[in-house]
């Protein structure tokens, strides 16, 4: 039995045997009632970290989103938001449907930005023809892009001249972070709220932290509580992202080094078309689906997951190590140029 790769989504990271630890023997109380100190310190933690006032722990980045949204926003309101976010693409309509959100996309550059322009155009005028325009929905990365600081700068002043407010969906934050040398204080400081995922590549079961002003936080606390997140003895989740943020944030370094020594490989094996490589993620051509869902099919019986299709993600993470790289591309430098192109 050959051991698992999985390069589908720094989603598949399993909790390490020290992480387990800390969650059996994490001090617990009713998070609902805001008891649970385990819980309560990892707020204040990240918070401070995010340069916030308040921080609230969510179980999911949906949820973290969803609610940040709906904090944001109310009925009849309106966001502007990439076509690709995550927060407007991957979230089954949640705004639109639990919070009567209109969600206004518009194109996602090639870098993982919003045309300043383009944001601009959709704001709506203020009479009774037209949802109101109450926030920009920002994503960093995007895809693995780290947004520039220049567009972040940007966006926030065209917000403020507008009166909009500005949501960061940082599920990747750390990421960018740590590929850019900017502080997440820094980052997260060109948006009112933030969101953070602590299952992206940072190896912990469940847990997303929204963070904003204290007022903010006050507020999104009730809409939590409707959207089912007002969890009890959280000090368990609380534990594993406290462990995550002590063990598992500055080795990110090392999965987008292997990103990089991956997509290295990959551009010299016969039957790649075209290969990209931001922060974590290698976004690998193959040229037709025919070929990446047959390539998919090989590797899966050789212990080794990936997406099918013409387009293949490649995501690096806790759990691939520098071995799992090497066999990955030796097996697709077998399979490829085989499978015809
Ligand atoms: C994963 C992700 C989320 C949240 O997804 P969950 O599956 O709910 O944790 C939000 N935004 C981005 C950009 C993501 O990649």
């Amino acid at each position: 039995m050959v051991t698992e790769i999985d390069l589908r989504s720094d989603t598949v990271t399993r909790p390490v045997p020290a992480m387990r630890e800390a969650m059996a023997a994490a001090p617990v109380g009713d998070d609902v009632y805001s008891e649970d100190p385990t819980v309560n310190a990892v707020e204040a933690r990240v918070a401070a970290l995010v340069g916030k006032e308040a921080a609230m722990l969510v179980s999911s980045g949906t949820q973290g989103n969803l609610v940040s949204l709906m904090t944001h926003c109310q009925r009849g309101d309106e966001y502007i938001v990439g076509q690709y976010y995550h927060s407007y693409r991957h979230e089954a309509g949640g705004a639109a449907v639990l919070g009567s959100i209109q969600p206004q996309p518009i194109p996602v550059q090639d870098d993982g930005t919003l045309a300043l322009a383009d944001i601009r155009a959709m704001i709506k005028p203020g009479d009774a023809h037209f949802a109101r325009t109450r926030l920009l929905a920002l994503e960093n990365t995007w895809s693995g892009r780290v947004m520039p600081e220049e567009f972040l700068a940007g966006a926030q002043q065209l917000a403020r001249e507008e009166g909009l407010g500005v949501h960061l969906d940082g599920a990747r934050l750390f990421n960018a972070a740590i590929a850019s040398g900017v502080t997440v204080d820094r980052l997260a400081g060109y948006a009112d709220s933030v969101s953070l995922c602590f299952s992206k590549g940072l190896g912990t079961p469940i847990g997303s932290i929204v963070a904003g002003s204290a007022e903010w936080v006050a507020r999104a606390r009730r809409w939590r509580r409707i959207a089912g997140g007002g969890m009890r003895q959280a000090g368990i989740v609380a534990a594993a992202m406290d462990y995550a943020l002590d063990h598992h944030v500055a080795r990110l370094a090392e999965d987008h080094e292997r990103a990089r020594g991956l997509a290295a490989g990959l551009e010299t094996i016969s039957g790649v078309h075209a290969v990209t490589v931001h922060t974590n993620m290698v976004h690998l051509d193959v040229g037709s689906d025919t070929v990446g869902d047959a390539l998919r099919e090989r590797l899966a019986q050789e212990g080794i997951r990936i997406a099918g299709g013409r387009h293949i993600r490649l995501v690096t993470h806790l759990d691939i190590d520098d071995a799992a790289i090497d066999a990955v591309l030796d097996r697709i430098g077998s399979w490829l140029p085989r499978l015809g192109y």
